[in-house]
């Protein structure tokens, strides 16, 4: 016997059939004699028509009141999928966050879990019951109703899964699992059987968008075991788990690509001490992330920056650092939304040399111009005209043999 986490994300609970087939793959799982803790996301769509909802009565919406209202659209799912299940002659019990004991800290709509009680769900799988669980929210110390973050129903099952002690979270989605780049613009992409939390961490924050990072966080933290597959199909999809030795054969494992990101440059920054905490003083304290950053060597006491911000941040950042060249005297300010981030990522650039060689030589032979580098243990970045991104993914892919028939 196993105690199991399953995930169904929105998608997957998207319809009244979809809830019933879903009911009936957890029964399937639970009459071979498993313990069964289903944590279930909003229906497909229903946490963004909450969201409209809230906006119609003001555009900005108090905190409180809108995890009170989001929250709803997980209550709803657990509710009819434990209809479902009882209907079908098995025992279910749906519980919110707040009844578990999911205590979180105050962050309304970014919440992060501090502490999961594990007495009422463990007293209910004692009595033979199927478990769901709603997704995405939690209380804070006050007695308030949070929700985690966009996505957060992951988050939710993997700290079950860690509480709980569970043998396995499964995580089921619409997706077979993880490929080893975006299979709608690269045909030859494969599904991966097992990747690291690290690469699965890259892959993530990269733009692959089929886990939750932070759940991947908690997964790594933990050593939660998780299974990413399709709540459509049998078989199965990744494993994401600890690294192992050999996983280190292969070099690289995945091309990932951000078209979210833009470039600013300022041309002609006096070289001084002080003068790079000017510039990113103003966009942090505006809550822009930075991501790259490229500062040139200096000539003549003069030097050039250039770094990436999210592309919805753009327009801010250009103000912000406008204002800063003047103050720090610097000759001008340019921009370019036009830019694409092309990586590759794998656990086996630790131990095998010329990796970087590759990925620059594979762009230079179709001619891809690239504007900006970064590099972390596993993982190398390019930034390229938008353009070549998909020419750019596929040429790496199949540069680094991860085409499927290679
Ligand atoms: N329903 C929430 C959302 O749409 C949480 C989740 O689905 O994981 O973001
Ligand atoms: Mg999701």
């Amino acid at each position: 016997m196993a105690l199991i986490v399953q995930k169904y994300g929105g998608t997957s609970v998207g319809s009244i059939d979809r809830i019933k087939s879903v009911a009936k793959r957890v029964i399937d799982t639970y009459k071979q004699g498993n313990q069964m803790v289903v944590v279930l996301s909003a229906m497909a769509g229903q946490t963004d028509g909450l969201i409209e909802l809230a906006k119609k009565v003001t555009q900005d919406p108090d905190p409180r009141e809108l995890d009170v209202l989001l929250s709803t659209g997980e209550q709803v799912s657990v509710a009819l999928f434990a209809m479902a299940i009882k209907s079908m002659g098995y025992d279910a019990r749906s519980l919110l966050g707040f009844q578990v004991g999911i205590h979180t800290d105050k962050l309304y709509g970014k919440a992060r879990i501090h502490q999961i009680d594990t007495k009422r769900i463990k007293e209910e799988l004692e009595k033979g019951r199927i478990v769901a669980v709603a997704g995405f929210q939690g209380l804070d110390e006050d007695g308030n109703i949070t929700t985690l973050g966009r996505g957060g129903s992951d988050t939710t099952a993997v700290a079950l899964a860690a509480a709980l002690n569970a043998d396995i979270c499964e995580i089921y989605t619409d997706v077979d699992g993880i490929y080893t780049t975006d299979p709608n613009i690269c045909p030859e992409a494969r599904k991966l059987d097992v990747i690291s939390y690290d690469e699965m961490l890259e892959m993530a924050s990269l733009g692959a968008k089929v886990l939750e990072i932070r759940a991947v966080e908690f997964a790594k933290k933990f050593n939660v075991k998780l299974h990413v597959r399709s709540s459509f199909k049998e078989e199965g999809g990744t494993m994401v788990v600890p690294e192992t030795k050999d996983m280190e054969k292969v070099v690289v494992s995945g091309v990932t690509y951000n078209k979210n990101e833009a470039r600013v440059t300022i041309k002609r920054v006096p070289d001084k001490p002080g003068i790079a905490a000017k510039i990113f003083k103003p966009l942090f304290d505006a809550g822009i992330v930075v991501d790259m950053i490229i500062q040139n060597t200096s000539e003549d006491g003069y030097t050039d920056m250039t770094f990436t911000v999210p592309k919805p941040d753009f327009k801010k950042s250009i103000q912000l650092v406008e204002k800063v060249a003047k103050e720090i005297g610097a000759e001008k300010v340019l921009g370019d939304e036009n830019i694409a981030k092309v990586s590759i990522v794998g656990v086996g650039m630790r131990t095998h040399a010329g990796v970087a060689q590759k990925m620059f030589e594979t762009l230079a032979q179709e001619g891809i111009n690239i504007l900006m580098i970064s590099t972390s243990e596993i993982k190398i970045s390019c930034v390229v005209e938008e353009k070549y991104t998909e020419l750019a993914v596929r040429v790496l892919h199949r540069a680094f043999g991860l085409d499927k028939n290679q």
